[in-house]
């Protein structure tokens, strides 16, 4: 079984994707949790690269693209598909539709030329089930996870298209996406992410 978890930055992913990976456990399942970028050993190198890159602001918008696609490609032939090979659960912190969502919908590139990267990428590999922790980005600001603020890196514009493309994401593929309200108390959030999942696959 293949879960990704999406949402913006400060939307709560890694806390409810650690919370969700301990429950697996005690039920039994082997879990790998992983996250992009930063999978593999080169995709923990392409993730300095990108993210230094970013920082300084002094990337192109394409080539960012390639370099997650490339992060994403390493991370499914080496982690992803072993790992769900030998019957694991796999749990990602972001996968093609933080594609989708940060360079088509943030840095406005096509969404259908992405898609296609992505995809050769991946051979196709698609998650069973993705969780969308859906957030107002401005509440995300209000948290402020971290002293060198993320969030700030980019416009209030760019995490409104982001947030907005992850929407519709979501509501093209009802059949994949979970969406849930990230506003919600951590503890409600994890009750419902078992809840909606429960629901939806067999674990
Ligand atoms: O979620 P995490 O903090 O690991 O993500 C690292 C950064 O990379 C985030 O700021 C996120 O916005 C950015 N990112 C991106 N495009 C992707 C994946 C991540 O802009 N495809």
């Amino acid at each position: 079984t293949f879960i990704s978890f999406e949402g913006g930055d400060g939307s709560g992913k890694s806390t409810q994707l650690a919370a969700l990976a301990e429950w697996l456990r005690g039920r039994g399942h082997e879990v790998v949790v992983t996250r992009e970028p930063g999978g593999t050993a080169l995709g923990t190198e392409v993730r300095g690269i990108v993210l230094d890159a970013r920082n300084a602001g002094a990337i192109s918008p394409r080539a960012e693209a390639l370099l997650y696609a490339a992060d994403r490609a390493d991370h499914v032939e080496r982690v992803i598909r072993p790992a769900l090979e030998r019957g694991a659960v796999v749990l990602t912190d972001r996968y093609i539709d933080s594609s989708l969502a940060y360079q088509g919908g943030g840095r406005e590139l096509s969404q259908r030329e992405v898609e296609l990267l992505s995809r050769w990428a991946t051979q196709g590999l698609m998650p069973d089930v993705t969780i969308l922790l859906d957030l107002d980005p401005t509440v995300a600001a209000g948290r402020r996870t971290g002293p060198a603020d993320r969030l700030e890196l980019e416009s209030a514009d760019f995490h409104r298209r982001v947030r907005n493309h992850y929407l519709e994401l979501a509501e093209a593929d009802p059949q994949r996406f979970v969406v849930i309200d990230a506003a919600a108390p951590i503890d409600q959030i994890t009750g419902r992410i078992r809840a909606r999942l429960e629901g939806r696959i067999h674990l």
